[in-house]
């Protein structure tokens, strides 16, 4: 067995580095307020590690237990809070339309997880930057984003290739379609040049750019291909179905697949290892760099330019 298993904490160390520097070389201390209005176990280990790495790195992160009724005048509250540069929710909360709405409640200025109205379309519009000088990038929500840098650390991007069009020629399976990571992990990956099957439990949909990357943005189509059938033709097979039992057929793979797991359960079966050249079992704790770099771009954008 040749494959390489990679763990988050690798992946993301140097970010981790790179942030810790930086707050202690700028002597500033950013505050991220996180809210918790939900008993999901995922949604509480997922706080504890945000405070965890937060403190490592310098980070001033406060969790704000609340009643779900109360959590749309909280995020108010902490809009109008100076002293607070990033907020983020433990999602789901509602889980239907209303946490939709609540992600729009976050200022655009403090939305760290990337989930406003205009952080999502400028994703969606493959709009790179907030300002006409370009001097200021887009937010991306975070889970995403920590999917393109394990995509990029492992060597998917071809650097040799301009920005914006290194996953040319690359072909992506993606088995989840939410509304927070795998749609927009579909978008942006065909931005950036990937052919990408998005599979959900409904169908199989297709994400390019055209032939020759001759459009500017992402199209999407709908297929009848059945995920047997792309398994097979896939470089990339991104999995984050939220339930123990499903498991990705390692049969069905490509020998030299590189498998990459971002649910809470494992979605490759015990063998894929026999299969993968690279196997990424989990990815939470980039998912956490990122939500700290979020922050950090924040603080600069908006909050203490003058710090
Ligand atoms: P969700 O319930 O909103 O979406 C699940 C998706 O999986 C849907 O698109 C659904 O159609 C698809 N799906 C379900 N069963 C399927 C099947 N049998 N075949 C194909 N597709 C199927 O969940 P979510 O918010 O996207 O979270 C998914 C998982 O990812 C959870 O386990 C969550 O804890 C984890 N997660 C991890 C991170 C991280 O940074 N590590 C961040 C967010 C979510």
């Amino acid at each position: 067995m040749s494959c390489k298993v990679i763990l988050s904490k690798e992946i993301s160390s140097s970010y981790r580095e790179e942030l810790k520097a930086t707050i202690k070389s700028r002597g500033i201390k950013p505050k991220l307020v996180g809210f918790l209005a939900n008993e999901d176990p995922s949604a509480i280990k997922y706080a504890e590690s945000t405070s965890k790495t937060c403190e490592e790195t310098g980070v001033v992160f406060e969790l704000r237990k609340c009643d779900k009724e109360q959590l749309e005048d909280q995020i108010i509250e902490a809009n109008d809070d100076d002293s607070i540069h990033g907020i983020m929710v433990y999602y789901p909360v509602f889980g239907d339309r209303q946490d939709q709405y609540l992600q729009n409640v976050v200022s655009v200025s403090k939305d760290v997880e990337g989930l406003c109205h205009k952080y999502i379309y400028n994703m969606y519009h493959n709009k790179r930057f907030l300002d006409e000088k370009q001097t200021m990038k887009c937010i991306l929500p975070c889970t995403p984003l920590a999917i393109v840098k394990v995509l990029e650390y492992i060597g998917v991007y071809n650097a040799v290739l301009p920005y914006g069009n290194r996953l040319h020629g690359r072909v992506i399976t993606i088995i989840n379609r939410s509304e927070i990571v795998g749609r927009p992990l579909a978008a942006l990956l065909a931005n950036d040049g990937g052919k990408v099957y998005s599979v959900d439990i409904n169908n199989v949909q297709e994400f390019h750019r055209g032939t020759g990357l001759k459009l500017k943005r992402h199209e999407v189509r709908d297929t009848n291909l059945k995920i047997e059938e792309i398994l097979p033709v896939s470089d990339v097979v991104v999995t984050g179905v939220p339930t123990p039992s499903y498991k990705v057929p390692t049969g069905s793979l490509r020998d030299g697949v590189i498998a990459i797991n971002f649910s809470a359960f494992k979605n490759f079966e015990d063998n894929i290892k026999e299969k993968a050249s690279i196997y990424v079992p989990a990815i939470g704790k980039v998912t956490i760099a990122m939500l700290e770099r979020n922050l950090l771009r924040l603080y600069d954008y908006y909050n203490c330019q003058s710090s």
